[in-house]
């Protein structure tokens, strides 16, 4: 449905409008039309078909022949003609929330005030207040809202981002202009934090394929349409931004909207070095003759490097790695073997043990842990031994129905404010597979978290150490605890540390699972599942595991069942 599109645009063509002075009257008529349209519970195409368009209160025959012309075009002439008059710093500063078209024209006009930075300096000088109408506080709400754009949008976790651009990629994909495409930008360095999605697409028509994206199901609202760069809001205030390159230029253009900036500075200095430039459009010589562009490989040969994954590129040491030909051979997810953390029905999962089962098979797993809270969480309805012998004689049951798969028998148990477990040793023994975790008395010092914590990995029976800092998005961050004494205990007593891959967790972070492995610590992924779909999160576990620059030998998960049991014995 292409509505939005025609509402967007007709919105943007009001502001054009007003800041160019004209006919307050053609200001409010394209203004009504969109909230008209807006308005509409169906499709604006049908209407054309039906030629009932004129029907729509506020639409006569000049808007109605501009809105077939959108849908045939994705845009109008009169509309790309007057956005070229415009100086784009101008509605730069419309982004402002309490700036509209007549204040961006009177700064414009006024003072030539055509940026945000240009803003923030008028403001804070003084010079705004000798302007009509603009008092202490109108200025004040202009510092707040450059302020707040300045610090852009909230971060969203990998999943939400994930979704959004699977979505947009899954439906553009469908479209046979679409040549190449790809997320780029830190979604695809897999950051467990995400401002905002950066699709890239190859493409012989970038017109169409704007227009096609603009008008895209998940749109809200379309912040830039242009012929090879488009922004837009979705429904769940997720900003994504498509850029669209011909085909030969994809490689460069992934390269640099993938980032990180500084990965990218460290390129430009490799190229430089060389008597080189290096930008989106790909590697020049001093004379401008194109020498690489095509694929990411391509770049960075012609730089003398090996490919560099994107989950390394933070210049965390990868560029150095690459030279010196010593870049980890990263963890990949068909690497995994199972999983080590997951919840039934039994006590706060969604599915039953044997629907647990099946999708870890469907997974190509051997083998998946099934955790279930200990007896002392009630919230979470923690399992007494009679739960207990009642949960592993269905696990024997269904572990006798599955071939080349096992059910292990395994448990969270609670690590209580001492330090002690929920379970008695006797119990203890009972399971394949012991996380130990802390789920209360957060506030305690940092004295008495690492305390508990390494009292935990000191037991001969706990094999995991679950979410070992706390972090919960959005609401609590790390709790306070000597991590480097955890790793140390970790290491000493054979105890691995739990990657936890659920996206609200990502706990131990890249950059302390990258210090726990360079300690000698084993890591372990746990998707923390509590529903059947959660089983899909280890893609962001094996993200986090990239991130920290872990092979395959530093991941517990890449054993295989029998190597697996003889290794976690203690
Ligand atoms: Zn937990
Ligand atoms: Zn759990």
């Amino acid at each position: 449905m292409k509505n939005d599109l025609v509402i967007n645009l007709f919105r943007a063509m009001a502001d054009f409008l007003e800041i160019k002075g004209e006919n307050p009257f053609r200001v409010r008529a394209y203004r009504k039309a969109a909230d008209n349209i807006a308005a509409l519970e169906d499709d604006i195409a049908g209407r054309v078909r039906e030629g009932s368009l004129e029907n729509i209160p506020g639409i006569g025959m000049d808007l109605a022949s501009k809105v077939r012309e959108i849908l045939a075009t994705g845009t109008f002439a009169e509309y790309e003609k007057i956005k070229e008059s415009v100086p784009r710093g101008v509605l730069e500063l419309m982004q402002v929330p309490s700036i509209g078209p007549k204040k961006a024209k009177l700064f414009f006009d006024t003072f030539k005030i055509a940026s945000l930075g240009d803003l923030g300096r008028a403001a804070r000088d003084g010079r705004l207040l000798k302007l009509p109408g603009i008092r202490q506080k109108t200025v004040d709400n202009i510092l707040k809202g450059i302020e707040l754009l300045e610090k852009g949008r909230e971060a969203m976790d990998l999943l939400t981002a994930n979704a959004a651009a699977v979505s947009f990629i899954s439906a553009l994909k469908k479209h046979r202009e679409v040549q190449e495409i790809s997320a780029a930008g830190s979604l695809r360095r897999m950051k467990d934090a995400v401002r905002d999605v950066d699709i890239l697409i190859a493409s012989k028509e970038p017109q169409v394929i704007a227009d096609v994206f603009v008008g895209l199901a998940p749109v809200k609202m379309v912040l830039a349409h242009g012929a090879t760069k488009c922004a837009v809001v979705t429904q769940e205030g997720v900003q994504v931004d498509a850029r669209i390159v011909p085909k030969d230029e994809f490689g460069a253009a992934l390269l640099y909207f993938t980032g990180s900036k500084s990965h990218n500075i460290r390129l430009r200095q490799l190229a430089i070095k060389k008597g080189w430039k290096i930008n989106e459009y790909g590697i020049f010589d001093k004379k401008g003759r194109r020498l690489a562009s095509a694929t990411e490989e391509e770049m960075y040969r012609k730089l003398g490097l090996p490919f560099i994954a994107p989950e390394l590129r933070e210049d965390a040491g990868e560029v150095e790695a690459a030279m010196e030909d010593r870049l980890p051979r990263l963890v990949k997810l068909s690497d995994i073997r199972g999983d080590f953390h997951a919840h039934t029905n039994y006590s706060d999962g969604k599915n039953t043990v044997h629907e647990m089962a099946k999708k870890a098979k469907s997974l190509g797993y051997e083998y998946l842990c099934l955790t279930d809270h200990s007896v002392s969480l009630r919230v979470a309805h923690g399992l007494d031994e009679a739960r207990l012998k009642q949960k592993r004689r269905e696990i024997d049951r269904v572990n006798r129905s599955l071939k080349g798969f096992r059910l292990l028998f395994g448990s969270e148990v609670e690590i209580d404010a001492e330090g002690n477990l929920d379970y008695p040793d006797r119990v203890l023994s009972q399971f394949d597979i012991v996380i130990a975790a802390i789920h209360s008395g957060f506030k305690q010092s940092q004295r008495q978290l690492t305390r508990r914590i390494v009292r935990a990995c000191a037991n001969k029976r706990v094999h995991i150490v679950a979410h070992p800092t706390g972090r919960l998005w959005p609401a609590r961050g790390p709790y306070e605890i000597d991590l480097e004494e955890v790793f140390r205990a970790a290491r000493d007593t054979g105890t691995a540390l739990e990657i936890n891959a659920h996206p609200y967790r990502m706990d131990l972070s890249d950059i302390n699972a990258r210090h726990a492995a360079e300690k000698g610590v084993r890591l372990a992924v746990g998707t923390d599942s509590h529903d059947i779909s959660h089983l899909d999160y280890m893609a962001y576990g094996v993200g986090l595991c990239r991130r920290a620059w872990l092979a395959k030998n530093n991941v517990l998960n890449t054993l295989d069942l029998e190597a697996l049991l003889k290794v976690i014995k203690k």
